[in-house]
């Protein structure tokens, strides 16, 4: 089984009725499902880079000079993508209770002194790109560093030319803003 282009656009984009939602939800996936995934999101964006993998609605990683990087489908760029993107976007926090009560009213309210919600935009485009719920002081969550290599070598059995050593390099950031203060 196979699905068309157009019909996994209209999945993603959520205008394919139902019944055939249900109907590729409920079969085996098909085996070029992720290259066509990647065909129709490549196709979104205004940029040439190729798209490695998806991390959000609007972040991907991609294929930039032989470096992968963190992009926003607006073009902007966060930098390696083994680098929490999170410390180069905008950041809002909401840790008082007037500002949490805008999301959470009355008594769904958490209590500020044990948890704030981070919300991170692109720098870019202003998109709200991931919201977090954390204990106060908690660093910010590393949600997704996907393995790419092992990916496309192992489960697409198509690798990539130039592998990259898979590892958090998130401490190098801070490390850099440690020597500014
Ligand atoms: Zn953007």
């Amino acid at each position: 089984m196979s699905y068309s282009k157009e019909d996994l656009r209209d999945l993603y984009n959520g205008t394919l009725p139902w019944g055939q939602v249900k109907e590729i939800m409920s079969n085996p996936k098909d085996d070029d499902r992720f290259d066509k995934y990647i065909e129709i999101l490549q196709e979104s964006v205004l940029w040439e880079e190729r798209i490695l993998m998806p991390l959000g609605e609007h972040i991907f990683v991609v294929e930039k000079d032989g470096e992968r990087i963190t992009k926003c489908d607006c073009g902007h760029e966060f930098g390696d993508w083994r680098q929490n993107w999170k410390l180069n976007a905008l950041i809002y926090v909401r840790d008082d209770r007037v500002k949490l009560e805008e999301i959470y009213p009355g008594i769904r309210c958490p209590d500020p002194d044990i948890c704030e919600v981070r919300e991170y935009y692109c720098p870019g485009c202003g998109a709200l790109l991931k919201v977090e719920s954390v204990p106060v002081g908690h660093p910010p969550l590393f949600e997704i560093l996907p393995d790419i290599d092992v990916f496309y070598r192992e489960w697409l059995g198509t690798p990539l030319k130039h592998e990259k050593e898979f590892k958090d390099r998130t401490y190098e950031v801070t490390r850099e803003w440690g020597k500014e203060t």
